[in-house]
């Protein structure tokens, strides 16, 4: 599942791609990937709908069109935004799970495509505002990575005032993205094995030195996926294969049994609100 930095890949390389290009024609292949406004009306308002910038709130992707209108996506569970076309003459590959197709003005074509289908499009026109279209963005907390827009990004005073109070395991309050926006699994586990905190802790109990170190190893963790994310970016835009890039260099998300890279402990798992949480037993305590 495409995480905060394979998002963040995305809306880098559609900056990169399509700025300055402009939305000729629409063809939705399955309907249910557009979710505002009917399939009619969105392919007739993006037509000739010239391409300003991308930016991203937690992991909803919005690209600003000329004129107060934007399109905005949502990746979920297997959604990838893809520009093909750009080199040669060969006509645009078309992918078994095209959903959606928007044929460029450049000749090239932005492929929304999706497996499972749980993604979605929607069609901002200008005299609405995001929230009024995708009312769940206006429940998205804090933006861990500064942008200009979301304030200063995640510190260990606002982590300490946001978890205040809060005795479900700081593992799931990591993951409520009504607290922290687009932080996912594996950069929650990779964040507390850095800080040295039990994912079982209740995320109301911590030092503040702790909040600190987690809030600063969350971006750090975001940062570093962003970085290898970019490294797989060509003439694309990948929303896939990023994750996987972080994997490898991963200290305990999916090294269940392994040695901690740190103290040699075997790597353990527990389930924490239904997912999966891998730490090291020795290096991250339940209690200090
Ligand atoms: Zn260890």
């Amino acid at each position: 599942m495409p995480e905060l930095p394979e998002v963040e890949t995305v809306v880098r390389g559609l900056n990169a791609a399509i700025g300055g290009d402009h939305i000729v024609s629409v063809k939705v292949l399955r309907e249910d990937s557009v979710a505002f406004p009917d399939v009619a009306l969105f392919c007739r308002s993006l037509g000739q709908k010239k391409f300003l910038q991308a930016w991203r709130r937690g992991k909803y992707i919005v690209i600003e069109l000329e004129g107060g209108s934007s399109l905005i996506c949502h990746l979920r569970m297997s959604g990838r935004l893809i520009v093909k076309g750009s080199t040669g003459r060969k006509r645009a590959e078309r992918g078994r799970f095209l959903r959606v197709l928007f044929q460029l003005g450049s000749g090239r074509e932005l492929h929304f495509e999706d497996m499972r289908v749980f993604g979605r499009l929607w069609f901002k026109p200008d005299h609405l505002t995001l929230e009024e279209v995708v009312p769940s963005i206006a429940e998205l907390g804090v933006e861990p990575l500064a942008q200009d827009n979301f304030g200063g990004g995640l510190s260990g005073k606002l982590l300490q005032e946001l978890f205040d109070g809060k005795s479900q395991a700081v593992k799931s309050a990591l993951l409520d993205q009504r607290l922290v926006a687009g932080v996912g699994n594996i950069y929650a586990d990779e964040a507390l094995f850095l800080s040295g905190v039990h994912p079982q802790r209740k995320a109301g109990s911590l030092k503040k030195k702790e909040y600190e170190k987690l809030a600063e190893n969350v971006r750090a963790v975001l940062t570093m996926g962003i970085e290898s994310g970019g490294s797989t970016l060509r003439d694309y835009v990948n929303a896939e294969g990023v994750n996987g890039n972080y994997q490898n260099q991963a200290y305990v998300y999916g090294r269940t049994g392994s040695p901690c890279l740190h103290c040699q402990s075997a790597i353990a798992r527990v389930k924490i609100a239904g997912r999966s949480s891998h730490f090291c037993p020795r290096c991250q305590k339940a209690q200090n």
